[in-house]
Order: C-alpha cells, then sequence, then structure tokens
C-alpha cells in the first residue's frame, strides 16, 4: 500500500503498457514513467545507503521546483520516509517554528541554512545531491508501509495562526488521487500544464496526483508566469491554479483571443474564487472555471460536478467519493473522509480539539449547503465580525463589493470600536487609479448601502494599491488586522 506503487512506481513499471508515456515534461527533457521511475530509485538509492534514511525519518526539503525535487519527494516516499515541504522562500524568522526534527535537510541555499548544521545530522544542497543521485543504481523496490502510516507532513498555509504540520498518510493520499481522477475524468492522453509551488497540497497531490494515477503527462514548470502559461496552454488539456492566477491571465488581453479547445478543464481553489472573477473569465473564455474545496489537513473534500452546466458560480460543489460534508450547529463545515490527516505533529492536544466525538474533523469554514446539495463557504469561524451583537460575514460583503464595477477585489475585517466592539472595515482595490481615492471610496459606500442591510455596510472604505496575499493567493487577513486595528480607537 505504499503511495508510490499506486502512482505508478515500482519495481514492474519498466514491463507496464505506461512505461514509454511521458509522464512529465521541463523545457526540453520528458521523461518516460520508466525513466522517471529510474530517477526515482537512484534518490532511493543514495538517500538509503548515504544518508541512511529509514522508515518514518523525517526528510526537510527546502529546494527549488524541479523534476530532481519531484523524484526527492516520491524516493522519500518509496523509503517509508516522511516528505516535508517547505516553501523556500520564508525567511528564518518564518521557519523558526517548523520542529519536524527532520535526519536531513536538502535546500537550495546552503549559505544561509548552513546554521542547522549544528542541529541536524546532514544539511545538503539540492545540486549536490542531484550530482550524487545521478551516481547511483536505480533502487526500485518500495518499502512495505501501512496505509495509515505517514507520507508526507505538510504546513498549513498559517492564515489563522501559526502553521501546523498535517500529517498525511500513503491511503489518504491514494484514495483522494483516486476520488479526483474519478471526479475530473482524468485519462492517460490529458497534459496537466502544472505552474504551482510545490511544497503545498495544490501543487503535490491535489493536481500532480491526478497525472500520476491517470498515467497521464504533467507539464511542469518552475512558477506561475502569464507569458509562459500562455506558451503552455494550448499544448495542455487541464490547468489548475489558484484565484490570483486566473484574475493575472484576464490581465493579458492576448487570452481572449488565444485558441483554448485543447483545454477541457480549469480547476480553481486554495481561496475563494469570486463571482466577479467567474462571470469576467467566462465572457473572455468560454470556459466555466471547476471550483473546489479543501485543505491540508483532508485534501479534497468537494468539488464542482464536472457537467459544465451543473457548475455554479460561487459554490464550491458537493463532496467527492470518499467524503463526508455536514454543517454543525453553529455553521462550520465538518467532515469525515478516507482522506483525513493523522494529526498534527506534536499537537496532541490541538488534534483531538479538531475533531466531534464521531470523527469528523471540525475545518473552522463558515457553510451552507443549497437546495441542491451544493456547499458555499461563507468565510472563515475566525474572520467573523461580532459588530454590536450581530454577526457579519466578511464574504457576503465582498461578493456585493467585488461585482460592484469599479471594484476589482476587496477583503472585509474586523477592526476594534469603542461603541459596537467590532466594525467591519472594507479594503478595496479599484479597476482603475485614475479617479481620486476619496471619491472611489465614497462611490462605493454609497452603493453598499444600496445593496446590504444598514448592520452590514462596512464602517470605512479604504483604496489600496493590492492585497497582501501569500504564495498561495490567500488574502493575510491578519496583516490587515494589525495595520488597521486602531482606525477607531
Ligand atoms: P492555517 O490553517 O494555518 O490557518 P490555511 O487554512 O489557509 O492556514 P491551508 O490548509 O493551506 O491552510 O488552506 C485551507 C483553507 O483554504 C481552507 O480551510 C479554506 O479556508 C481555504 N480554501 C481552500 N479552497 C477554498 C475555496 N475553493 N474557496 C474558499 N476557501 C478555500
Ligand atoms: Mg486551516
Amino acid at each position: 500500500s505504499n503511495f508510490v506503487s499506486a502512482a505508478g512506481f515500482d519495481q514492474h513499471t519498466g514491463n507496464k503498457d505506461f512505461a514509454k508515456k511521458v509522464a512529465i515534461v521541463e523545457d526540453k527533457i520528458a521523461l518516460t514513467y520508466d525513466q522517471l521511475n529510474k530517477k526515482i530509485g537512484q534518490y532511493t538509492a543514495l538517500l538509503h545507503s548515504k544518508y541512511g534514511l529509514q522508515k518514518g525519518d523525517r526528510l526537510l526539503s527546502r529546494t527549488s521546483k524541479s523534476v530532481e525535487t519531484l523524484a526527492l519527494y516520491l524516493a522519500t516516499l518509496r523509503l517509508g520516509a516522511v516528505y516535508v515541504p517547505l516553501n523556500p522562500g520564508y525567511t528564518d524568522q518564518e521557519t523558526s517554528h517548523f520542529d519536524a526534527e527532520p535526519k536531513i535537510l536538502i535546500t537550495l541555499n546552503i549559505e544561509s541554512d548552513r546554521h542547522f548544521q549544528e542541529k541536524l545530522p546532514y544539511v545538503v544542497d539540492e545540486f549536490n545531491l542531484q550530482y550524487e543521485a545521478s551516481n547511483f543504481t536505480p533502487e526500485l523496490e518500495n518499502e512495505c508501509v501501512s496505509g495509515d502510516d505517514v507520507a508526507s507532513m505538510v504546513y498549513t498555509s498559517g492564515t489563522t495562526g501559526l502553521p501546523k504540520g498535517a500529517m498525511i498518510t500513503h491511503s489518504g493520499l491514494a484514495s483522494n488521487a483516486e476520488a479526483l481522477v474519478d471526479c475530473w475524468r482524468f485519462s492517460q492522453d490529458d497534459v496537466l500544464l502544472h505552474t504551482l509551488p510545490f511544497y503545498h497540497i495544490h501543487g503535490m497531490f491535489v493536481s500532480l496526483n491526478c497525472t500520476f494515477f491517470s498515467r497521464s503527462t504533467a507539464i511542469f514548470r518552475p512558477k506561475f508566469d502569464v507569458e509562459d502559461v500562455m506558451y503552455w496552454l494550448p499544448k495542455s488539456t487541464v490547468f489548475m491554479g489558484v484565484p490570483t492566477f486566473y484574475s493575472r491571465l484576464l490581465k493579458s488581453d492576448k487570452i481572449s483571443f488565444m485558441n483554448l479547445k485543447n483545454i477541457r478543464l480549469f480547476v480553481s481553489g486554495s481561496a475563494p474564487l469570486s463571482m466577479a472573477l467567474w462571470d469576467e473569465f467566462y465572457k473572455q473564455t468560454g470556459h466555466k472555471i471547476l471550483e473546489r474545496y479543501g485543505m491540508s489537513e483532508t485534501l479534497i473534500i468537494t468539488s464542482n460536478p464536472y457537467e459544465e452546466h451543473l457548475r455554479k458560480p460561487g459554490s464550491v460543489g458537493v463532496p467527492v467519493p470518499g467524503c463526508q460534508v455536514r454543517i454543525s450547529d453553529n455553521g462550520i463545515i465538518e467532515c469525515k473522509s478516507t482522506s483525513l490527516f493523522k494529526g498534527y505533529w506534536k499537537l496532541p492536544e490541538k488534534t483531538k480539539k479538531e475533531f466531534t466525538e464521531d470523527g469528523f474533523f471540525v475545518t473552522g469554514d463558515v457553510g451552507k449547503f443549497d437546495e441542491d446539495g451544493q456547499l458555499y463557504i461563507l468565510g472563515r469561524d475566525k474572520d467573523m465580525i461580532i459588530s454590536g451583537g450581530l454577526n457579519i460575514y466578511p464574504k457576503q460583503i465582498e461578493d456585493v463589493l467585488d461585482s460592484m464595477d469599479s471594484v476589482k477585489e476587496s477583503a472585509v475585517i474586523g477592526v476594534p470600536h469603542p461603541d459596537f466592539g467590532e466594525v467591519g472595515i472594507a479594503i478595496c482595490v479599484p479597476n482603475n487609479f485614475a479617479t481620486d481615492k476619496e471619491i472611489l471610496a465614497t462611490n462605493v459606500l454609497r452603493e453598499a448601502k444600496q445593496k446590504l442591510s444598514n448592520y452590514k455596510v462596512p464602517k470605512k472604505v479604504i483604496i489600496a494599491e493590492n492585497l497582501p496575499r501569500n504564495s498561495m493567493g490567500k488574502v493575510q487577513k491578519k496583516e490587515l488586522r494589525e495595520e488597521y486595528k486602531n482606525l477607531f480607537q
């Protein structure tokens, strides 16, 4: 039940019907399943014999996005060890609370990570590792693990607090991959354009697993870049991204004239896709983006239907196979599934608190089902604003603001207020910066008053150049709350 076998890589790969199929394209290099399998095998041999990496050990990877990193990841799992990816862009301070106690750290920046040498048995430069691996004879046998063994530990994005290490199991990965291949109708003929970071579940598991489990092909790009995407899109059949990818694509006027006939599916997730953006993308390209919902702890739990006419903008769809979703009395989305994580690393108490007695994971997202059983996310529990005793869901206000002609995107947050305890304010990015900020803000406020009941109208509208987002396109409301905390005090 090693996930790596389920993904198509083991000692039999060379004899399988997909052995000669291209698994991954990186610039001018294309690796077949058999070739990728051997590359994974070389890393396996190296990690095993030189660094003594064993079942249960953690390998911390702060590496560039490349086929080498991909092979390193699958080699770690092949050995039954735990792959722990880290955003290579994080500063020292941002990584100080990452407590995975790895046996080995692979880094793209050996200079700045040298101090880890005091604490860890091995700290290795990614290029050195690559060179070393290339000299090894591939080890193609996958270590025997139980489905319940941890395959990877992924830190959550830290949107609501410090990132937590979510321990994801071999069977969790495999069962979610099978569900998604089914939901999104992946076949051997697909070509996935992969531009997501490779240290988060979206880029590592949600997207790439569909490729491997359908024995199809992924075009692996180092990062999202509009021009680069424009070049590769016509050669692809599926694209997955965070909402900001889609808004950046729309900014390029070429997209509406591009031949996108080859693309059968655009998927969005990791952050809310506004209805305004969904509409605009549909208008310009004729494609209805399929939105889905998940998190590090659960992998994907809901997806819009594959049938285009059943996709609903604003909704994140219905539970995927193997997953039950319900809404608790206080409105919070809870789920139970075959791909639930095993717990937060070193946080047993926190883990216990996030599960109900009957084994459902409490997501912390507020949601509701419509009459067709489609789920809508109303925001995060922690973002809810209680103003003068009334609950305000920022998402609802943001939807209204985003639909205004003058507004490109918005974030509504609660800030302390002497009378109301807390009030909502809106930070809006305009579509056009030519208009005076004061006038823009006044107009937005006027329109908001027409469309929202009084208590929901933001107490102040602030016009900003952009919203602070992390690399997964998530608005960093923590930062905004900090910035504006003294607005009314
Ligand atoms: P932390 O748990 O550290 O505060 P995080 O929750 O942002 O950070 P992730 O596990 O990366 O960390 O993200 C999961 C969250 O992303 C979900 O709980 C949800 O709030 C949000 N999310 C994912 N997909 C969608 C979507 N389609 N629409 C709205 N929100 C989404
Ligand atoms: Mg979370």
